[in-house]
């Protein structure tokens, strides 16, 4: 194994486990015969100049005999207690409750790169692991080897991301912090400890941030673009033309309301997203913000030719929500079925409210339009951000590619859904599903 490390760059170190002592013995040996020889030779002066008996001199020297070899021999019997006592700071119980407890990925590496301890993420994250074996065989990424390398010949911690293919793609970071363990009977071990930690959330909400950042200045670039390339035209060639100035200036309108409804559909979805944690508790009635909603937009079915019919009860029925918000959601859903299915001639809005105990526990309002449908495929994303089925129409109609998004958002706040049914060619039916009191999930 060790040939294999001048590949790798780390140096390899001698074994240091218990056993592995050898040279300890030799050296207790030479003690004791120096020891037992000046024992000899003092008491052999004793006899020559002193008058010591021989007889006396011999006990005397029995006993430093016995004084120092009997302990080493006691010692060479009792592996266990050498054992303990050249036990490594990186091998006690300690130095390995603190790997497994930690919560992320661990490995304790010695000098070298060996294993010295893992946890169960850490095994999990690379199952080839080893102790006593170099980490480098069962992490196998360059970027890992490179931080190793780093942190082993610099002695600093080192850092790095790498994406990790297996089971599924990861984003992880790595992070090798030198360690100098201290040993109970003094000094250190230098040690190397290697956390892992996966960055995928992370790396994800950056990147829809980005997405949602590139995404929001486009759409806020493009009415501007045509704003200021009426301007030049108005101020050049139209500028005595008063049929081109009025034509133009119905355009710029036009789009600087959809810049203004842009900006304005933001910061609702800011706001929302905001207290989403926040339970609305304020009691609210359905029916009459769904028939104030309808009263606001009859002006807008009108110029689309739609009638607007509705199945509502003449009871109210009362929720905890929030008013300006569920305002706007129905808003967002009776518009959206006025403009795009306005082919249907026809937009119908139903209240079905369960008794408590019965049917679905909830109470539902459903918009049902008679329009061409969408497509099953796009179903599952029309509450993303920005998206549309069909841009250039949306924009047409003076859509943000918001409206969706914010209306799953004040649902989620108000712990309900959003269902979306529709067949291609018959229209399309949107439901806001709100949970009966009893029937909701704690906040
Ligand atoms: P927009 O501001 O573009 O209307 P929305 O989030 O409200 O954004 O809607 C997203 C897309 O879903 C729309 O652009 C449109 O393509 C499609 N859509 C929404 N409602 C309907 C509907 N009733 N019939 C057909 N398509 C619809």
């Amino acid at each position: 194994m060790a040939t294999n490390l001048p590949t790798t760059g780390i140096e390899p170190q001698t074994e240091r486990r218990p056993e592995a002592h050898p040279d300890r013995w030799p050296d207790r040996l030479r003690r004791s015969a120096v020891v037992l020889l000046g024992g000899l030779l003092g008491l052999s002066a004793a006899v020559v100049l002193g008058g010591l008996s021989p007889s006396f001199a011999s006990l005397v020297f029995l006993c430093i005999v016995a004084a120092a070899l009997v302990p080493w021999r006691l010692r060479q019997d009792m592996p266990a207690s050498e054992d303990r006592i050249g036990l490594r700071p990186a091998e006690t119980p300690v130095a390995q409750a603190l790997v497994s407890g930690m919560p992320e990925a661990a490995v304790l590496l010695d000098r070298a790169g060996r294993v010295l301890q893992f946890n169960l993420a850490a095994s999990q994250l690379a199952p080839a692991l080893r102790r006593n074996e170099l980490a480098l065989f069962a992490l196998r990424s360059p970027e890992i080897i490179a931080a190793l390398r780093q942190a082993i010949s610099t002695r600093e911690p080192q850092r790095a991301m790498y994406v990790d293919r297996v089971p599924i793609e990861r984003w992880m970071e790595v992070i090798v912090t030198p360690l100098a363990l201290p040993a109970a009977f003094g000094g250190t071990e230098s040690c190397l400890m290697m956390t892992f930690h996966d960055q995928t959330p992370l790396r994800r909400a950056e990147e829809m941030r980005a997405d949602f950042v590139a995404n929001a200045s486009h759409e806020l670039r493009t009415p501007l673009a045509a704003l200021s390339g009426f301007i030049d035209t108005l101020q050049g060639q139209a500028k005595d033309d008063p049929k081109a100035r009025e034509r133009f200036l119905g355009i710029m309108h036009a789009q600087a309301t959809r810049m203004a409804r842009l900006i304005d559909d933001l910061l609702s979805l800011s706001r929302v997203e905001l207290s989403a944690h926040v339970r609305p508790d304020a009691q609210v009635d359905l029916v009459s913000v769904v028939r104030q909603v309808i009263d606001g937009l009859e002006p807008l079915a009108k110029e689309r030719g739609v009638t607007i019919a509705t199945q509502l009860p003449d009871t109210p029925v009362v929720i905890a929500g929030d008013q300006e918000e569920l305002l706007r959601l129905f808003e967002n859903l009776i518009e959206n079925g006025l403009k795009y299915g306005a082919s249907g001639g026809r937009v119908v809005v139903a209240l079905n409210d369960d008794q408590p105990g019965e049917g679905t526990g909830e109470t539902r309002v459903s918009v049902r339009d008679f329009g061409p449908g969408i497509a099953p495929e796009h179903l599952p994303r029309l509450t993303e951000r920005f998206y549309r089925v069909d841009v250039v129409d949306s924009r047409a109609q003076g859509g943000t590619g918001l409206g969706l998004s914010l209306v799953k958002h004040i649902l989620n706040r108000h712990r309900g859904r959003l269902l979306i049914e529709s067949v291609p060619g018959q229209g399309a039916t949107f439901t806001a599903a709100f949970p009966h009191p009893k029937a909701s999930p704690l906040p």
